[in-house]
């Protein structure tokens, strides 16, 4: 695919690095390199590959979006993820953010609401070489009980309230990364201490909400 024209954009990759997360104070060199690697540019819709590097959230179909450059790095971040932990993504959409997860730990379960996205992602991931990656459609307002406890999740739309299911699906030590709210969002860090939990209400965000059933 050496004449695939959206393969122009290879060098925007490096560039949005610079200029939208390193400038914005990410230092995490795992995090920079996995956003350096994936290549977003396919994984937005075919027809915006020209502006896959744009510094906010594009639309991905469906009334959802794919979340700004930023965003996926800082709440990356915060999930702290090492070589051999389990993550649970709930918010599939594009599957950008479930590449760099599947970059950086061991393994990603990720559920999506809307069976359309979902297979999307998975296709394009699976044509990518990611084989770490387990995909579900869903509500992921329940989490992943099967699969739990997990060291990190990572939640990409917003719920007004924080779901119970979130935090009893943490290891201990486990670190849960959510933007809450709904006029007003924030993204919180909860990090589970035995049965104990630190949370942390962090930057103001704008994220589509976390529904349950028909998205209308
Ligand atoms: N990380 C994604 C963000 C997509 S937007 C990306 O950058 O591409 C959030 C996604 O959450 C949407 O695809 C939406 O359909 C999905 N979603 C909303 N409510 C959900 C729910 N209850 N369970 C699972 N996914 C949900």
């Amino acid at each position: 695919m050496t004449d695939d024209p959206r393969m122009e954009n290879r060098d925007g990759r490096e560039e949005m690095v610079r200029t939208q997360i390193v400038s914005r104070g990410i230092s995490d060199e795992g995090v920079l390199a996995a956003m350096r690697k994936v290549p977003r540019e396919l994984l937005v819709r075919t027809e915006d590959y020209r502006c896959a590097f744009y510094d906010g959230p594009l639309s991905i179909g469906c009334g959802q979006t794919i979340s700004q450059p930023y965003i996926v790095a800082y709440m990356t971040e915060l999930l702290g993820l090492g070589s051999g932990d389990r993550v649970l993504e709930i918010g599939t959409g594009s599957g950008y953010q479930t590449a760099i997860l599947a970059e950086l730990a061991a393994a990603v379960f990720t559920v999506e609401i809307i069976p359309e996205l979902s297979e999307r992602a998975r296709g394009a991931l699976a044509a990518m070489g990611y084989s770490n990656i387990e995909f579900r459609t869903g509500d992921g307002r329940d989490g992943w009980p099967e699969e739990a406890p997990f060291d990190a999740i990572i939640v990409t739309a917003a719920p007004e309230y924080m779901p119970p299911a979130m935090k009893e699906q943490l290891a201990d030590g486990g670190r849960l990364v959510i933007p809450v709210g709904s006029s007003a969002q924030y993204i919180h860090r909860i990090v589970r201490r035995g049965d104990d939990f630190e949370d942390d209400g962090l930057i103001a965000v704008r994220f589509v909400p976390l529904t349950g059933g028909a998205i209308e």
